[in-house]
């Protein structure tokens, strides 16, 4: 793996672009300066790598847009130690840039093959995350409560199973809607059956489905 002076260039230009675009939280712009996008993307597109853009990721899967990811994770507003449930594990790179805010990443991946894939090159890259291949819809009620969740496919309605796997005071961040785009939406318990729901704008995500997948 090689991260060279071109690569640091680009990404350079990349924190700037969505500095450009509102993020403003500090640790999420060096989150994104210091984590190597290209190396999750196959080495064709490398000069792809630090586009503002949604990539594929074998599978039908994408790599989310960075602005995307960065908007997703200021909105966690993570402090160290934070346990995060992520539901899409997909490429990784989301979970990585978790784990760079000091958050504790539980990350759930319902497609066998990718889950496969990334476990292996996240290892290979330094982080040792935990990672699930399973439904996110039912979450991971074991390990829970969480401080935060964030689910990164577009879901059709808010997951409540996970609802209940908050943290008192935690919230969930979640893109709601169909194919034609989401809203991006922050549910926060604020009692054992108190929910608060607020809206963050438009976003398109692949769909977060139902059960597992070989
Ligand atoms: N966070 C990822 C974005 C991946 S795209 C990244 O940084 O690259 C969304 C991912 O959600 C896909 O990999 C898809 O397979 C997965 N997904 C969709 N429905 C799911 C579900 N019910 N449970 C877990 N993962 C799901």
């Amino acid at each position: 793996m090689t991260d060279t002076y071109r690569h640091k260039g680009m990404r350079r230009a990349l924190v700037e672009e969505i500095t450009n675009k509102g993020i403003t939280d500090m640790s999420v712009l060096k989150a994104i300066g210091k984590i190597p996008r290209h190396e999750f993307l196959d080495s064709s597109f490398d000069r792809f790598a630090y586009n503002d853009v949604a990539f594929p990721i074998g599978s039908g899967q994408t790599i989310s847009q960075p602005y995307t990811v960065a908007f997703q994770s200021e909105m966690l507003e993570i402090k160290r130690g934070d346990k995060i449930l992520e539901v899409g594990t997909g490429s990784g790179y989301q979970a990585c840039v978790l784990s760079e805010l000091g958050a504790k990443v539980y990350s759930i991946e319902r497609q066998k093959k990718l889950y496969d894939k990334t476990s292996k090159f996240l290892s290979k890259l330094g982080y040792h995350l935990n990672l699930f291949y399973g439904d996110g819809y039912a979450g991971l009620p074991t390990y829970g409560p969480f401080d935060k969740i964030i689910i990164t496919a577009g879901a059709p309605e808010i997951p409540k199973k996970l609802l209940l796997q908050l943290k008192i005071g935690g919230w969930m961040v979640v893109p709601i809607g169909g194919d034609d785009g989401q809203v991006m939406t922050k549910v926060t318990r604020i009692g054992e059956k108190e929910f608060n729901q607020e809206t963050f704008g438009d976003f398109a995500f692949v769909p977060m489905l139902k059960n597992k997948a070989k």
